[in-house]
């Protein structure tokens, strides 16, 4: 008998034939809720999910009893019950290294946006306000030559850094977990407590995961504690910022402008007033979103899953403990 497999994700053709080789594929394009009826109907006979956006719930959980793994088409995993996985054996898969690249571009667009205020100006244009040379209520500020103060220093945060350093001759400051010996070499990146890199650094950009330690990591205390120049940048998750001291932060001038990709609520409300805001340059959470990029973040989610269920080690495994050779 073949194992099941349920894709909710957006899979290419040829992902899922790669799939129906070998398994028994139903998928459900767009699901948001496992409370659609013929999802909720095929979970008790699935072995493996794919896809990304759906909560995976304790219920869920419990409908699935022949679950052996999951692939999320997503290097975070924030949102997941892990160590119930792990304890159920269910194998976590996830997307990393693939997305690194377009998510520190998106992350270095946003720090050229803010800071150039690229996005108001082009507004300015589109509504024919430009009607004479302008002067300095249009200027923004320059990112060539200016501190970078990385909040997480890992795959994206190395990706961006490496960006500053390299392209735009920055100077790069960290705080993370851990201590990155290497990319101080490469980069001649210097290692800060979190409170000295918020105070020293010219733009700040977030690339920590979310946990419960980082949930709300910046807030008033660490607005208070930047420049008010500073460009602050978020392309990590919404809930690492406490978004209304955020706002207030901007509407007091404790700094100058933000660039966002990721939101407390997504998708964002239309009554935020952070889209509004002139200062505020906001996406919807596109870092990965490419052609390119999904598509392999799409493959690697296929392989990991079909490894998975052949009981091979899949490529990007969460949860090491529930692998069992
Ligand atoms: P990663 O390689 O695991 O890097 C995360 C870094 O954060 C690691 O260096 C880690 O330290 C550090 N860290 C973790 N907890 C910390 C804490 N409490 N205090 C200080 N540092 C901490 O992950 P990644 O691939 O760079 O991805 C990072 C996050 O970006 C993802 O989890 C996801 O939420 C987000 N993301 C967003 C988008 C988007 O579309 N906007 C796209 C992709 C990813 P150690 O090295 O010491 O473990």
């Amino acid at each position: 008998m073949q194992k099941r497999i349920l894709a909710y994700g957006r899979l290419s053709e040829a992902q899922l034939a790669q799939l129906d080789r070998d398994f028994e594929v139903q998928t459900f394009p767009g699901l948001e809720s496992a409370d659609d009826p013929a999802f909720l109907a095929a979970l008790p006979k699935a072995h493996g999910l794919v896809g990304s956006g759906l909560p995976i719930t304790l219920e869920l959980l419990d409908s699935a009893p022949n679950l052996e793994a999951i692939a999320t088409i997503s290097v975070g995993y924030d949102g997941m019950p892990v160590d119930e996985l792990t304890r159920r054996g269910i194998l976590l898969c996830n997307t990393p290294d693939v997305l690194t690249e377009t998510t520190a571009d998106t992350g270095f667009a946003l720090i050229l946006a803010a800071s150039r205020r690229v996005v108001e100006l082009a507004d300015f244009v589109r509504r024919g306000d430009w009607q004479a040379s302008i002067g300095e209520a249009q200027f923004g500020s320059d990112v060539h030559g200016k501190t970078l103060g990385m909040i997480g220093f890992g795959r994206i945060g190395a990706a961006v850094a490496r960006r500053g350093a390299l392209g735009f001759g920055m100077r790069v400051l960290y705080s993370n977990a851990s201590p990155k010996p290497a990319l101080e070499q490469e980069l001649g990146a210097e290692r800060r407590t979190h409170d000295s890199l918020l105070a020293e650094a010219d733009i700040i950009c977030v690339t920590v995961p979310l946990t419960a330690e980082t949930e709300h990591l910046i807030g008033a205390h660490e607005f208070g504690l930047m420049k008010p120049s500073a460009i602050f940048v978020n392309i990590a998750r919404g809930r690492v910022v406490r978004e209304a001291d955020l706002i207030a932060a901007l509407e007091k001038g404790q700094v100058r402008a933000a660039g966002l990709d990721v939101f407390e609520q997504e998708p964002l409300s239309p009554e935020s007033p952070l889209p509004h805001m002139p200062s505020v340059v906001a996406l919807p959470h596109a870092g990965s979103a490419t052609y390119e990029t999904r598509d392999a973040m799409a493959q690697r989610a296929v392989d990991n899953i079909s490894r998975a269920l052949q009981g091979q080690r899949p490529i990007s495994l969460v949860n090491e403990a529930a692998w069992r050779p």
